[in-house]
């Protein structure tokens, strides 16, 4: 990527990005190469926080505890989510054909399991919305389930399955997508912190740590630091920040085909190309003020794996390679909060939805149609920060 120096120092763009994690260089790829003039700043390097650090899973089927939440916010964010989530993996597919290198996305399909007749009952109304909203969600128990998923435990007795999720690798990602937006034209200045915005009506002069950049537009893709960007122009964002815990393994012959989740206790995992098998779930890191980086907590090491080895007993002889925490953030309603703010022109906000790595290019994409002048693909209202 791009380091520019104070003598080829930038002080002009028509759209500013701020933000080089996945959903910050979604939006530049598509802006730039729809012929908008796009730079993109980040404090950090490109893919240096959430996007890089995460589990890479492509979600499609909604997460049970949003299901079982009667909260009338809850269930219009999660209705919201299920189409925009099936877009955003068509468009990873669509990523994965033009971006310069193999991102490893393989959308081999994502097993939701239960241990319990209860967990199970929950999967089959679960299955019934997704299908309601399009989605093809089947629930298989038995010699079915066997067939498909010979590697799960015998506490297995049925899984909801969804052939159109997946995953990508998060540290290929977002760099591939970054390549691609600057040979289309985007700027990229990395180690460039967003200090204040000031407008004036007609356009922004963006204070950063390298000097000052007018610009007409903002797209605000700041992840954990999102709300403190939209704070400069007097906008409260409704997002938390949690750190949450990351485990892989060495790698192993071929082993997990799919995407496993659970429907219960908090379990992700998946293989990756080289056989190494990713680990999370939303177990808790810890989060370090002195530093400002979230940081690994033995509880979670053990809680983790354990829940990971009770449901693929042959992780067990598999030696625990690394682990690590990232910052997953998060909306009130699980869903994507996106578009310009009514009040502030030109300011537009760009904060995925719970998948965030899965719903980024959509988001980026989106936004990127919007500040374009193309028609857009969804109604952007539907996901603007007034429904707070
Ligand atoms: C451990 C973990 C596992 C996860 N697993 C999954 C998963 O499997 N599937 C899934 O769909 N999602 C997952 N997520 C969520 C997903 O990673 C995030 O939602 C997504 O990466 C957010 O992307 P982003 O571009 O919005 O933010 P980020 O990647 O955090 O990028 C924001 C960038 O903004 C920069 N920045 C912030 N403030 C400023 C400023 N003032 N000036 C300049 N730059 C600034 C930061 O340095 C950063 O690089 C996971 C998250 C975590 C933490």
């Amino acid at each position: 990527m791009t380091e520019r120096d104070e003598g080829d120092r930038l002080t002009e763009t028509d759209v500013l990005v701020v933000g080089g994690g996945v959903v910050g260089c979604c939006a530049a790829y598509y802006l730039a190469r729809w012929g908008v003039d796009v730079a993109v700043i980040d404090r950090d390097g490109i893919n240096g926080q959430a996007s890089g650090v995460n589990a890479g899973s492509l979600h499609l089927m909604t997460v049970s505890r949003f299901f079982k939440s009667r909260d009338p916010l809850w269930v219009a964010g999660r209705n919201r989510l299920l189409p925009l989530v099936k877009a955003a993996v068509e468009t990873w597919r669509e990523l994965a054909g033009e971006v310069d290198r193999d991102i490893e996305l393989v959308l081999d399909g994502g097993l939701m399991v239960a241990e319990t007749e209860g967990q199970l009952r929950m999967l089959e109304e679960k299955a019934e919305e997704e299908r309601s909203h399009g989605l093809n969600v089947d629930v298989v128990t038995g010699s079915d389930l066997g067939t498909i998923a010979p590697y799960v435990s015998d506490s297995v007795i049925g899984a909801a399955f969804c052939a159109k999720e997946g995953k990508v690798n998060p540290i290929l990602a977002t760099g591939a997508v970054a390549r691609g937006a600057e040979r289309a034209g985007a700027r990229f200045l990395q180690g460039t912190e967003l200090l204040a915005l000031e407008t004036d009506g007609a356009g922004f002069e963006a204070r950063t740590s390298r000097g000052d950049i007018r610009c007409h537009r903002v797209i605000d893709a700041a992840g954990a630091g999102a709300g403190a960007v939209a704070a400069m122009v007097g906008v409260r964002l409704p997002i938390e920040s949690h750190a949450r815990h990351m485990n892989v393994t060495e790698a192993a012959p071929p082993l997990i085909k799919h995407l496993v989740q659970h429907s219960d206790r908090m379990l992700s995992m998946k293989q990756a190309a080289r056989g190494n098998v990713v680990i999370g779930g939303g177990w808790p890191a810890a989060f370090d003020t002195a530093t400002g980086r979230p940081d690994v907590i033995k509880k979670s090491i053990k809680g983790n794996l354990g829940v990971a080895r009770s449901v693929v007993p042959g992780l067990g002889p598999l030696r625990l390679l690394r682990t690590w925490a990232g910052m997953l953030t998060l909306t009130p309603d699980g869903d994507a909060i996106l578009g310009e703010v009514p009040g502030v022109p030109g300011f537009y906000l760009a904060v995925p939805p719970n998948p965030g790595f899965t719903g980024a290019p959509i988001c980026g994409r989106l936004l990127a149609e919007r500040i374009a002048g193309k028609s857009t693909t969804f109604d952007l209202e539907a996901f603007s920060v007034e429904r707070f």
